[in-house]
């Protein structure tokens, strides 16, 4: 599993940083977190193709999020793109793709199906569940959490070989978790060839918001959370009146909710040098990054038990 950065700045662009969008790609699937103006050219740069994407993730209807996907739903039209697209937003999205659609004049082959969703577990995947929450910033928004399901733990070939487990069908059976019998009358069951369970991953975009509760509990426990780092801390009232979040700010939500890696995104254009958003995030929550376009970070898969977080 693997996350891009495609945007990182906030409200305004810069000459390096693009308005908000991040890519999720796994095991062959691409999702989008907000599509904000370039996403389309940010996707060439970063070399992630269009057709792998499938699902789009709007935060809330503030231009710098959403401006982006008119030319992104053109470009797959004219790709001739036939698979299915879902976007998911809050109320009024559905209202900007069809006026968008209606002035562009494009017409698209592939079904596209906007949902106008409030929270709660919101689509699913092989593997993976979404789930949203409303979050605390100047308009609705909604914060994104894509959580995978747990992953039988890792087959032991030495052991099963062992046992004496004839290789072929019978390692798929206890791969899956069944019990199977030999010639000679033995039952194996699949804990004595299998590791322990391997939770699944989960990955956290939060952007655009105020320090929340609920942010926090959307994030609990994410291998990578994306959060707004819009300001230094000097600037923590402009924060608070615009429905940003500080750096520092972000990384207390980080540390409350306990996750392993943060990346600050959403990043005011007034900061041409970042350290001191780095700087003070750090303070609180050492694991920290900022976002810069077009990086990817991978997320590797975890090992060991269940409750080993
Ligand atoms: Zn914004
Ligand atoms: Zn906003």
């Amino acid at each position: 599993m693997k996350v891009i950065t495609l945007g990182t700045g906030g409200a305004i662009p810069t000459a390096q940083r693009s308005l908000p969008a991040t890519a999720l790609i796994r095991e062959g699937e691409m999702l989008l977190f907000d599509c904000g103006e370039g996403a389309q050219l940010q996707m060439r740069r970063a070399h992630t193709g269009f057709g792998r994407l499938s699902k789009i993730f709007i935060s809330h209807l503030h231009g710098d999020h959403l401006a982006g996907l008119p030319g992104l739903l053109m470009t797959m039209a004219l790709l001739s793109r036939d698979k299915p697209l879902k976007i998911f937003g809050p109320s009024g999205l559905k209202k900007f793709v069809r006026v968008a659609r209606e002035t562009f004049k494009f017409h698209s082959e592939y079904e596209l199906a906007v949902h106008e969703i409030e929270g709660g577990q919101v689509t699913t995947g092989p593997g993976y569940w979404v789930e949203a929450c409303p979050m605390d910033h100047s308009i609705f928004a909604l914060g994104y959490s894509l959580v995978e399901e747990d992953r039988p733990g890792e087959f032991n070939l030495r052991r099963a070989l062992d046992l004496g487990i004839p290789e072929g069908p019978l390692f798929g059976k206890l791969q899956q978790g069944k019990s199977v019998t030999l010639d000679d009358g033995r039952v194996i069951r699949p804990q004595e060839v299998l590791g322990n369970p391997r939770k699944g991953r989960k990955f956290t975009y939060a952007v655009d918001t105020r320090p929340c509760e609920a942010v926090v509990e959307l994030a609990r426990g994410a291998d990578l959370l994306v959060h707004d780092g819009m300001f230094a801390q000097d600037l923590v009232e402009d924060a608070q009146q615009m429905g940003h979040s500080t750096a520092m700010q972000a990384a207390q939500v980080a540390k409350e909710a306990g996750i392993h890696q943060l990346i600050l995104s959403h990043i005011s254009q007034r900061y041409r040098d970042d350290k001191v958003l780095l700087q003070e995030a750090r303070s609180v929550f050492p694991r920290t990054e900022m976002a810069r376009d077009l990086m990817s970070i991978e997320i590797p898969l975890r090992r060991g038990h269940l409750t080993d977080d």
